[in-house]
């Protein structure tokens, strides 16, 4: 299982909760590296002693990532082999290391993946919704006023959406999903994933919301969103149509706005727009 190239780096995904979820491949890879570059060096040291590995431990996190990558790379460059872990699940996926990768591979450095437990993944494997074709969101914006322009440009979207969202946020979050897709919109709620009390609440976000709002157990923990995307073709448009003529009308004249904003989303102008002197 020695399988360590000097001079790569590999990407490896850890548990999101369940410990029996880090791979085969990830333990070796963890116990074989020169060092590990670990958002929390406290967090994936105390999971590597949990599986009797010891590896020295390099910080890479949000805050030094640019100022870090470069020495890494030239670590990397000089024959070290190199490990990248976030806290949880896959790195780079709302987490660290999407500087240090583009940097590695800018500079001809092999980057290997060690692929595992995502919780988008997780969630979207069993949430009983359409996983032909998704779109993975990450966090929604904190700031109220920010969230629910998002969720305005995703009204239209199609395809299944995939949502993280922390404990502190998940009641307003619910809230401006129910406004802004409808209480009857299918989703799902995977909490705590793999952990001791993971739930999965549905079938539709007004469900969701309700099941949270009366049960405080139900706000805590880890939270992933899955929600069906708006498959009637015309109202998608039409949403997209109107969401965008709001934003062009505050610069052009009415008439232009609609059909400009008709063009690029689809929708009938006169749904937009009913004529009239600009
Ligand atoms: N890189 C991670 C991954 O691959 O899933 C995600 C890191 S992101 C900083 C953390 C967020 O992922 C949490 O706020 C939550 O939305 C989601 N998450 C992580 N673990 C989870 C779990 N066990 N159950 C539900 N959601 C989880």
């Amino acid at each position: 299982m020695s399988e360590i190239v000097p001079g790569t780096l590999y990407v490896v995904a850890t548990p999101i909760g369940h410990l029996g979820d880090l791979t085969l491949r990830a333990k070796a890879v963890l116990g074989g590296v020169d060092a590990v570059c670990a958002e929390d060096t406290r967090t994936s040291g105390q999971l590597l002693a949990q599986f009797g590995l010891s590896r020295p431990m390099l910080a890479v996190h949000d805050h030094n990532e640019g100022d870090v990558a470069a020495g890494l790379v030239a670590r990397l460059q000089a024959g070290q082999a190199l490990a990248l872990v976030s806290d949880a699940g896959t790195p780079l996926v709302s987490d660290p290391g999407y500087r240090l990768v583009r940097a590695a591979r800018e500079s001809g450095v092999p980057v290997v993946p060690v692929p595992g437990a995502c919780a988008a993944i997780a969630a979207l494997s069993v949430a009983g919704l359409p996983s032909d074709r998704f779109c993975f969101e990450g966090f929604l914006p904190a700031k109220a006023g920010a969230r629910r322009e998002r969720l305005a440009a995703l009204s239209g979207e199609a395809r299944t959406m995939v949502f993280y969202e922390s404990a502190h946020r998940i009641e307003d979050a619910l809230a401006d999903l129910v406004t802004a897709f409808g209480a009857d919109r299918e989703a799902t709620l995977g909490r705590e994933l793999t952990k001791r009390f993971e739930t999965l609440l549905g079938p539709t976000l007004g469900a969701i919301a309700r099941a949270v709002a009366a049960d405080p157990n139900q706000r805590r923990g880890e939270f992933v969103l899955v929600i069906r995307g708006n498959e009637d073709r015309g109202a998608a448009q039409l949403a997209e149509g109107r969401r965008l003529y709001a934003k062009l009308a505050e610069h052009l004249k009415p008439s232009q706005a609609a059909k400009l904003a008709a063009e690029l989303s689809g929708a009938p102008r006169k749904a937009l727009y009913d004529g009239g002197a600009d």
